[in-house]
């Protein structure tokens, strides 16, 4: 019998070096299965590091084109002036402790039979299984005369980062009695509760700053998400429901839905009256991010999966969390991708071992700031019903903030919302 002692072992491996010794624990990894993460959002970033966490044998490489992500989370903060660019922005730094490879790259292929991924650099990563968290792309198509170019006047900033830098900037240039105009997008897309807060911290600031200025939110929907809490919090803040009303939401039934998007006139037509903004927020249709319509995994807008473990209903081995799956109960949230996140490591984990996936269970959470010590939330806990591969709210698990809720319960929300913004960054990305 050979004993294996330290010495040998370096004679063996010929790694006499401080480099050899160094790379050992790589050689051990190596032999574990591999795991390719594309998309560093909190979907992303979350799955690749409980995969590592759950099982550290799991060689995980997390593929992210940006070293920098910004939240779009607390990007409406960036917008009111209340909070700066830094205040959203994390970096991929901590992931790396985990033992994760962080490859900054664009995947452009996916083969699902041959089980590898390729980059726009070049590169080839061989997986046993595939995790996808790409986000949203958007349906330019949908809205004649608008386009990603066309952004660049009118900003979504429905992807945080430079987007956003660019509306706070016309906010900032617009004057005093300018229009804003919001076009919202249709359902299903990122952050229900999203236009509205944004529409919210638009007018806190001008309040401040710009009193005479205007909100007009154009909506092809009749309704939308908290919206009793939003149309209080305006007929408190800013005037809704009078003729001095700084917010004015115009409902798909009432002339909302937008037709051509005049860029250079900087207006948007609808079926009645043709608006002209000094600043013009379109936020177009969506979709699931490119390289999931480029893997074959797209079934109408959306990939389709095994809502219990995120598995693709189309492509074995391949699994899709976050915006761009179909996760329909839970809403479209950075909570909800971080919560989806975890429930597929845990499968991912558990069938890379040949083993039954755990039963799952989800958590969301979502905070709306409207103003000054002002803020609300919807929150809500799920389970998976295999049978019909539904995800269900559990009854009486959340639910909404009362609409009789006292100022100090508004105010205290606000600072539950700053501190949900702590840990679930944290949690995420470090
Ligand atoms: P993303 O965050 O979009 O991340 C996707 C990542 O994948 C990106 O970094 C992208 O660069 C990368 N990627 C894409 N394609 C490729 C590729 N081919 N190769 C490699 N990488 C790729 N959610 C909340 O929970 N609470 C909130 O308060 C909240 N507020 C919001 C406010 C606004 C204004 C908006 C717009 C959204 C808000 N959201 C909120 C929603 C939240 O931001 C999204 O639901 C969340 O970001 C989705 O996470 P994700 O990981 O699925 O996708």
């Amino acid at each position: 019998m050979t004993i294996l002692n330290r010495r040998t072992f370096i004679q063996l491996t010929g790694a006499g070096t401080a480099a050899g010794i160094i790379g050992a624990p790589m050689v051990a990894r190596a032999a574990g299965p591999k795991v390719v993460v594309i998309g560093g959002g909190p979907g992303g970033a979350t799955a690749a590091k409980y995969l590592r966490r759950l099982d550290p044998s799991i060689e995980v490489t997390l593929i992210e084109p940006n070293k920098e992500y910004f939240t779009c989370f607390m990007s409406n903060e960036v917008l009111a002036g209340d909070r700066t660019m830094d205040g959203i922005k994390v970096t991929y730094d901590g992931l790396k402790k985990h033992g994760i490879t962080v490859v900054h790259d664009l995947v452009t292929g996916v083969d699902a039979a041959g089980k590898k991924v390729t980059t726009k650099g070049g590169q080839t990563f061989a997986y046993d299984r595939c995790i996808m968290a790409p986000g949203i792309d958007f349906n330019f198509e949908a809205l004649p005369g608008f386009s990603a170019e066309a952004a660049e006047t009118m900003p979504h900033a429905w992807k945080a980062g430079p987007q956003t830098a660019l509306l706070r900037k016309q906010l900032e240039a617009m004057p005093d009695g300018g229009v804003f105009v919001m076009v919202a997008p249709p359902n299903p897309f990122r952050c229900p509760p999203g236009p509205y807060e944004r529409a919210s911290l638009v007018a806190h600031y001008f309040k401040q700053h710009k009193p005479k200025s205007k909100i007009i939110i154009l909506d092809p929907k009749d309704s939308f998400s908290k919206q009793k809490l939003f149309e209080q919090a305006w007929t408190k803040l800013y005037g809704f429901g009078t003729d001095k009303s700084m917010i004015e939401w115009v409902p798909g039934a009432k002339g909302g839905k937008p037709g051509r998007i005049d860029v250079a006139g900087m207006a948007v037509e609808t079926d009645f009256d043709t608006i002209k903004g000094a600043v013009v927020n379109v936020i177009p249709p969506q979709k699931a991010g490119k390289i999931a319509f480029d893997a074959g995994i797209v079934e109408g807008s959306w990939a389709t999966v095994n809502k219990g473990t995120f598995e693709s209903l189309k492509a074995p081995g391949i699994h899709v969390l976050g915006d761009a799956s179909d996760a329909a109960t839970m809403p479209k949230s950075g909570y909800s991708a971080n919560s989806q996140a975890k429930v597929c490591a845990a499968a991912v984990a558990a069938l890379l071992k040949g083993k039954e996936p755990p039963a799952p269970a989800y958590v969301n959470t979502c905070y709306s700031i409207a103003g000054k010590d002002h803020c609300f939330s919807v929150a809500g806990v799920y389970t998976y019903d295999k049978e019909k591969n539904a995800i269900a709210e559990v009854a009486g698990s959340g639910g909404l903030s009362r609409l009789d809720a006292s100022d100090e319960d508004r105010k205290r929300e606000v600072s539950y919302a700053h501190s949900w913004y702590r840990n679930v960054v944290a949690d995420s990305w470090s």
